[in-house]
């Protein structure tokens, strides 16, 4: 009788566990099996390595690449301006949709397993408007983004070197020989690269001084063009005279700013950096950013350096991007993503797309304030009729980058419109000036987007 009890307990305990792997194998085959069926190594899918079903298109339906054919959009400026975005012929750009996005591509179920002409993957990306931007670009290194800080959605996204990837076997050939027109060519500078801000930092350093030092009402500078912080020159490119925080940030003083630096410190200053969000990645849609840097420092001259957005400060541009949607969003913003449908054959949507939400550790009455000073760079400073009636809101940057190279010019911000809810950010590597180089790119893709050109 014992004998046999062990015997049925054993039994039981056997056909428990065999249910729990049952159980186990059956969840992991809904949650991971259009990633199983997605692998690079599924002949069904795969012709020569590209995945050779389903489609891309933008935002408006044109088709920016054909699965089936392993043909892009028609017309050469988009596909280049879209390269990073899409992906190139030999995924050699891990950013691309071709890659983020096969197992959508593939209309795999779990009931029928893979089916047959694919999904159509819709990308919240507007082709004309990033052709626009790449056009404005004007063959210099760098990135233009866009995006909807309501709704998450990348409107524009374009990173330089680029190509036409009905080049890719050239540029290959040509990034083998170590051709510098293509350094960096595979990475996309929106989301995979980190760079010296230079005068966007001082919007971070803005919000510390509001914060910390009252400095809205309490602080006052008079600039002489330069001074001495511990055996280091802090300079301007001009006298700036007697200013308020308004006016040291529209004229991006920086012998102003290093003295809110030395006021603030670096534990300080770096804590505003990462509560801004600067030295953390974003997930967008399943690729980490960049993160940038920060360091605390001992030498007075280093720390004014660092306010000023110098010293070794590294900003990522998406990071930068999504700091601009906050500070609209008086604290938070939507995390931008790539990706904004997902559709069968016959136009049924296939998969759920999520959102997530992005948050800075600032108060909404410091973004407010910083919001404010932001709106007062552009109608005193930068010029208000650039960007029609636009109320834009932005901050410029021209980071020096080494004695021997030209500065890296930026351009960022946002508007403050519920009816055009949009942040942008605009960096062109060695480009000069940030005010007029980068700004004026900032507004033909600004005006393009809300239909003022
Ligand atoms: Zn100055």
């Amino acid at each position: 009788m014992r004998k046999l009890r062990g015997r049925t307990w054993f039994v039981l305990l056997f056909a428990l566990l065999l249910t729990a792997g049952i159980c186990i194998l059956l969840g992991m085959y809904f949650v991971k099996g259009s990633e199983w069926a997605s692998f690079s190594a599924n002949s069904h899918l795969y012709t020569n390595g590209r995945i050779a079903t389903g489609s891309i298109t933008d935002r408006n339906g044109l088709l920016l690449y054909d699965g089936e054919t392993g043909d892009y959009a028609e017309d050469r400026t988009i596909r280049t301006a879209t390269l990073h975005a899409v992906g190139d012929q030999y995924g050699n750009i891990m950013s691309g949709a071709k890659l983020l996005f096969r197992q959508y591509m593939a209309s795999y179920n779990p009931i029928t397993g893979v089916g047959t002409g694919g999904n159509r993957v819709a990308l919240t990306i507007d082709a004309q408007l990033n052709a626009a931007a790449y056009q404005a670009l004007d063959g210099r290194q760098g990135t233009v983004a866009v995006y909807n800080y309501n709704t998450g959605e990348i409107l524009c996204m374009v990173s330089s070197p680029t190509f036409d990837p009905y080049d890719s076997e050239a540029v290959l050939a040509a990034v083998n020989a170590g051709d510098s027109r293509y350094d960096g060519v595979y990475l996309n500078h929106f989301l995979s690269a980190s760079f010296t801000p230079g005068s966007i930092f001082k919007v971070v350093t803005t919000a510390a001084a509001i914060d910390h030092l009252n400095a809205l009402e309490d602080f006052s500078f008079t600039c002489t063009g330069s001074m001495e912080i511990g055996g280091t020159t802090i300079t301007c490119p001009s006298v700036h005279g007697e200013q308020d925080l308004a006016g040291a940030l529209a004229n991006s003083c920086n012998c102003a700013y290093a003295q809110l630096a030395l006021e603030l410190g670096g534990e300080t200053l770096q804590k505003y950096a990462k509560s801004a969000g600067l030295l953390n990645a974003i997930k967008v849609s399943g690729i980490d950013s960049a993160k940038g840097s920060y360091t605390v420092t001992n030498d007075a001259g280093s720390l004014a350096w660092s306010g000023v957005g110098q010293y070794t400060d590294l900003v990522n541009p998406c990071s930068e991007l999504v700091l601009m949607g906050c500070i609209a969003g008086e604290g938070s913003a939507k995390t931008p993503t790539l990706l904004k449908s997902v559709t069968s054959d016959l136009g049924l949507p296939t998969a759920l797309i999520s959102s997530s939400t992005s948050s800075i550790g600032w108060k909404a009455s410091t973004c407010r304030a910083v919001k404010a000073l932001m709106r007062n760079n552009v109608t005193n400073h930068y010029g208000q009729s650039q960007f029609g009636d636009l109320p834009v809101c932005a901050k410029s940057g021209t980071a020096e980058v080494g004695s021997d190279a030209a500065p890296h010019a930026w351009f960022v911000g946002f508007i403050d419109d519920p009816d055009h809810p949009y942040a942008f950010v605009v960096l062109v590597e060695n480009g000069g000036w940030g005010s007029s180089v980068a700004g004026s790119i900032a507004a033909t893709v600004l005006n393009v987007l809300c239909g003022s050109d």
